[in-house]
């Protein structure tokens, strides 16, 4: 299997969230990854980063991902946060690993560090 690991901004067009700006700015904002094989987008908000997971991306299932970790175990640190979850144009496993900064008790911003992407082969 093949996993590429690739600098976030070639592939998100938002490297920050956070909850002071959405908040200054009454508005909530959203990033989009976009698939480098299939091209469509992926829509990312800051609650797709919350620890407590309220995130509506499609997570990617057990299996695959036990697969991925073996593949990247390498390119990755276990104490890293990150998000998993298929492109939904091509199912590509995608990996944003990002940093979680407290700015304040329990608030939290988020920041892409980079972006892994694993292509399974296809059966
Ligand atoms: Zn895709």
């Amino acid at each position: 299997m093949e996993c590429e690991s690739t600098n976030p901004s070639d592939r998100i067009d938002r490297l920050v969230f956070d909850p002071r700006t959405e908040l200054a700015e009454h508005a909530t904002h959203f990033g989009f990854y976009t698939c480098p094989k299939c091209q469509v987008k992926t829509r990312l908000q800051r609650t797709d980063f919350a620890t407590n997971l309220t995130s509506k991306i499609s997570p990617a299932d057990r299996t695959v991902l036990d697969g991925f970790y073996q593949v990247i175990a390498s390119k990755s640190h276990l104490l890293e946060s990150s998000l998993d979850f298929y492109c939904p144009g091509c199912r590509l496993v995608v990996r944003i690993v990002y940093e979680c900064v407290e700015f304040a008790m329990g608030s939290y911003y988020y920041v892409m560090q980079k972006v892994l992407e694993l292509q399974l082969p296809t059966v």
